[in-house]
């Protein structure tokens, strides 16, 4: 169930039109990797999928949850649904800082899932080892690096056993280096099969690690294909 089909889907604010009739399909499984200049639509693209920003037109199916857009948020049962079954990460961590890490992970599953203690921490513990980090449960994030808050943060989001990972340019705050932990674990992330949608600048996950790339430009898609046929382009 982690399809994924995006049909006509379009955004405007007031007069400005910010993105227009994007269309994908991802079957479960699947990583797409959106590049494209700054101001292309990406990051709205991405944040209307889960509703963090009101779609104005289209029609969006991700991981079982359906919506058809009308500008304006879709009943209560459907929006938890569709946030339930799409995990974000975003490019600055969003941890909540007066919380530990512990705390970080087991929040949503015990609010949303209504998760007990000891069950959210059964699986804080397991996304812990997970993205390497099973030693920093009880650290406030503050204390971590930048590419350990956000494996924290994939971690906080892979708690609620998302169909879908929708990643925001997760590497783009961090040095280099620290960003190839990061990418390390999106990659073990995809060949466990989850289907992923990265906005990205880091051309060498774009090429080896998702299966097609979507070139966005002026609100739309202006490409996408299989990874090798849109690099190999001049
Ligand atoms: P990208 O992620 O590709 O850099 P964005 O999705 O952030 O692009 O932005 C696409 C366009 O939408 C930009 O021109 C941006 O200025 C515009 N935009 C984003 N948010 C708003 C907003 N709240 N009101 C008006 N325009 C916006
Ligand atoms: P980023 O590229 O990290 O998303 P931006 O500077 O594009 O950061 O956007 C920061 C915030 O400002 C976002 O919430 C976005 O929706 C909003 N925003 C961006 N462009 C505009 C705009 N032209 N008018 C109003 N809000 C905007």
């Amino acid at each position: 169930s982690g399809e994924v089909v995006v049909s006509g889907l379009g955004k405007s604010y007031g007069a400005a039109r910010v993105l227009s009739d994007v269309n994908l399909s991802m079957n479960e499984g699947e990583v797409v990797s959106i590049i494209g200049p700054s101001g292309a639509g990406k990051s709205t693209f991405l944040r209307c999928l889960n509703y963090l920003e009101i779609p104005t037109e289209g029609e969006i199916s991700i991981g079982g949850a359906h919506v058809v857009a009308g500008g304006k948020l879709p009943d209560k049962a459907s929006l938890d649904h569709l946030r339930r079954v799409t995990g974000m990460v975003f490019q600055s961590f969003n941890l909540f800082p007066h919380l530990t890490v512990m705390e970080n992970i087991t929040l949503p599953q015990r609010k949303v899932l209504g998760s007990s203690k000891e069950q959210a921490e059964e699986v804080a513990n397991k996304l812990l080892k997970q993205v390497g980090l099973p030693d920093k449960a009880k650290a406030y994030p503050a204390r971590l690096s930048g590419g350990q808050q956000q494996r924290i943060a994939i971690a906080r989001a892979l708690a609620l056993s998302p169909k879908v990972m929708l990643f925001d340019e997760p590497t783009s705050a961090l040095d280099p280096e620290i960003g190839l932990e990061v990418l390390a674990v999106m990659r073990d992330l995809a060949d466990e099969g989850m289907t992923m949608l990265v906005v990205t600048h880091e051309m060498h996950f774009a090429r080896d690690v998702s299966n097609r790339i979507m070139v966005m430009g002026n609100g739309g898609v202006l490409e996408i294909g299989p990874s090798e046929q849109v690099m190999s382009e001049p």
